[in-house]
């Protein structure tokens, strides 16, 4: 049974205070999560504050992106060790927004993703079409060239170690989410091409929804078999909601 995982990306949002507050909140409701793990993926310059607030609770924490490389002269970016101080235990590569705005390859992506993994980090990979994408009939060819840029680089079992979010590019911050079947149809496919590689791999395999999950339709999406939790945006930056979502999830 895989256990449900909810986590927020807070993108760049927040401020030292609304981060204060937005933890206290999580935290003081996390009695009624019964059965998601839950974490919050920070700006990296929150993470020492995140750390000191979250050490000690049952709320985990990590980045949202990472360098491929382990340190040098990389101007700006953010080693898997430097994360790894601040007890980071989750990082997210290959957001739809560092692979539109910042021209992030597959296979840098799953350099990433590998290099997290080598850290102890785990890496929650993000794939997705875009509506173009969609409206051509190719999101599953879109989805499976995403992944197979890791299973190339590292061999399907390298996914024992990681989460996979399925995060249409048009659902992302735009109100509109995929239909519970739409998505499960997609995280389906997903844990299907993985079973070609490897079924217990791909069996254990957490396969997060992401895209406009709100505590409205957080549970009919969760319930599927295939969506083992979601990867949260707008919604991860109010405690209420978040937590409608993480107990969603019971
Ligand atoms: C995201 O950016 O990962 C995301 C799912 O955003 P939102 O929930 O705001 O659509």
């Amino acid at each position: 049974m895989r256990q449900p995982l909810v986590a927020g990306n807070w993108k760049m949002n927040g401020s030292l205070e609304s981060i204060t507050r937005l933890l206290d909140g999580i935290k003081a409701g996390m009695a009624d999560v019964k059965r998601a793990e839950v974490a919050v993926c920070a700006p990296a310059i929150y993470l020492p504050a995140v750390q000191q607030q979250l050490q000690g609770s049952s709320v985990g924490w990590g980045a949202q992106d990472v360098s491929a490389e382990p340190s040098g002269a990389y101007t700006g970016e953010i080693a898997t060790s430097m994360l790894g101080e601040f007890g980071c235990r989750y990082v997210i590569v290959g957001h739809s927004e560092r692979r539109a705005y910042h021209a992030e390859s597959d296979e840098l992506v799953a350099r990433k993703f590998a290099a997290a993994r080598a850290a102890g980090l785990v890496p929650i990979l993000c794939v997705g079409e875009t509506l173009a994408e969609r409206e051509q009939g190719i999101t599953e060819s879109v989805v499976a060239r995403q992944l197979d840029a890791v299973i190339d680089l590292e061999g399907a079992a390298a996914l024992a170690n990681g989460v996979v979010a399925y995060e249409p590019v048009w659902a992302i911050g735009t109100g509109e989410t995929a239909t519970p079947e739409q998505a499960q149809e997609v995280h389906a496919f997903i844990r299907q091409r993985i079973a070609g590689h490897d079924a217990a791999v791909a069996e254990g395999l957490r396969i997060l929804y992401g895209g406009s999950m709100k505590p409205g339709n957080a549970q009919e999406l969760i319930a599927k078999p295939d969506i083992d939790g979601g990867l949260i945006g707008g919604a991860s930056l109010d405690a209420a909601d978040f937590l409608g979502i993480c107990t969603a999830a019971n």
